[in-house]
């Protein structure tokens, strides 16, 4: 079977495991998944994908039907150019099928939902994270380009470091990251970069802004590129001039986490006992107040995506899925400090796709 093949099978194990129905997935990032189609889908949640026990379609618009009628061949999908709209012509196939029951991704507006239930004479059931479970274990394609993307933004950190320079602003940082990656083959970005200059770096999410970097700033680079769909996620954090007696503290401190955290990686270890270990070295340091989020998520079609790896996630860390690891210390009005590597979780433990240094950059 091809992955496809596997992905609409593991579609179906869930509908059997549900008791049998249909599944009505409409998640952008979920429908680039299941279809499999390549060079078909844009950000646009206009299409809908209808799995039954024995169908597979593909329920989309004008826009979309010619490029998906030409990446379905070979595909276990059939696609369908809506005459009336989604919603009616794939719950009636659904009806058809003899689905008396249909599951519908929660992700979907409640509106949207409550306009279904007049349209289907059976149960509508929202059920959130199926598709979202099945793309948390990557197979090696998927894996692939997550480690073509990050050898991009690998390469554009070591570019950046050449071009950064005081009396530049944030914004200046940010494009000339996104514009290398661009050219050097990402497909776009994972997200818009986050470039942090001094006190703004102790803002763990902070926009890239007008604010000049100067000496002495803690510079902050959060940043991801984009290949066959898949992203890449790192944030390295650098001291413009010599870094005083407290960066290089809290830097190590933080260095010290993001090891002890990708030394916890364990195949089906709960996430939350990979965050601890993290965490108690910025405990231990005195820092714990000033570290507020989760220790990292996973990548992959998107750029946050299952498994979490946080204080509050019981759940297992799946073999063969990809997550970041990165610890943060932000200090209000001094500045923060952050190291994300990603890794793919192996039998072994992480393996590390960040092959950007972890040393303290003076620049
Ligand atoms: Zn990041
Ligand atoms: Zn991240």
């Amino acid at each position: 079977m091809g992955d496809i093949d596997c992905r609409v099978a593991a579609a179906r194990g869930l509908l059997s495991g549900a008791g049998g129905g249909a599944l009505v997935a409409l998640n952008v990032a979920n429908v680039r998944y299941l279809s499999g189609f390549e060079d078909v889908w844009d950000a646009e949640p206009f299409s809908l994908l209808l799995v039954t026990e024995h169908e597979a379609i593909v329920f989309t618009d004008s826009r979309y039907s010619e490029s998906a009628e030409r990446a379905s061949s070979d595909s276990p999908w059939e696609v369908v150019c809506a005459t009336d709209d989604l919603w009616s012509d794939a719950l009636a196939r659904a009806a058809q099928s003899g689905a008396t029951c249909v599951v519908v991704e929660s992700s979907a507006p409640y509106a949207v939902v409550e306009q279904a239930r007049g349209k289907f004479a059976g149960e509508i059931v929202p059920t959130g994270g199926w598709v979202e479970g099945l793309r948390a274990v990557k197979d090696e394609a998927e894996i692939d380009r997550i480690v073509a993307a990050q050898a991009i933004t690998d390469e554009a950190f070591d570019h950046v470091l050449g071009f950064i320079a005081v009396g530049m602003t944030e914004v200046d940082v940010a494009l000339e990251l996104e514009f290398f990656m661009r050219s050097h083959g990402s497909d776009g970005i994972a997200f818009p970069p986050i470039v942090a200059s001094g006190p703004n770096s102790a803002l763990p999410h902070a926009h890239a802004g007008k604010r000049v970097v100067a000496y002495g700033d803690y510079l902050k680079m959060d940043f991801g590129a984009r290949v066959g769909g898949y992203c890449s996620d790192m944030t390295r954090t650098v001291v413009i001039g010599k870094a005083s007696a407290r960066q290089r503290e809290i830097y190590e401190t933080v260095l010290a986490a993001n090891l002890a955290g990708i030394a916890a990686v364990r195949p089906g270890l709960p996430s939350r006992d990979i965050d601890a270990a993290a965490r108690a070295v910025i405990e231990a340091a005195g820092f714990g107040e000033c570290f507020g989020h989760g220790l990292g998520h996973g990548v992959g079609l998107e750029v946050h995506e299952l498994p979490s790896v946080g204080a509050r996630s019981e759940e297992p860390v799946p073999l063969g899925s990809v997550v970041t690891i990165e610890p943060g210390v932000y200090v209000p009005g001094f500045g923060g400090v952050r190291i994300e590597d990603l890794v793919v979780v192996e039998e072994a433990g992480a393996r590390v796709l960040t092959r950007s240094t972890k040393e303290l950059i003076e620049l």
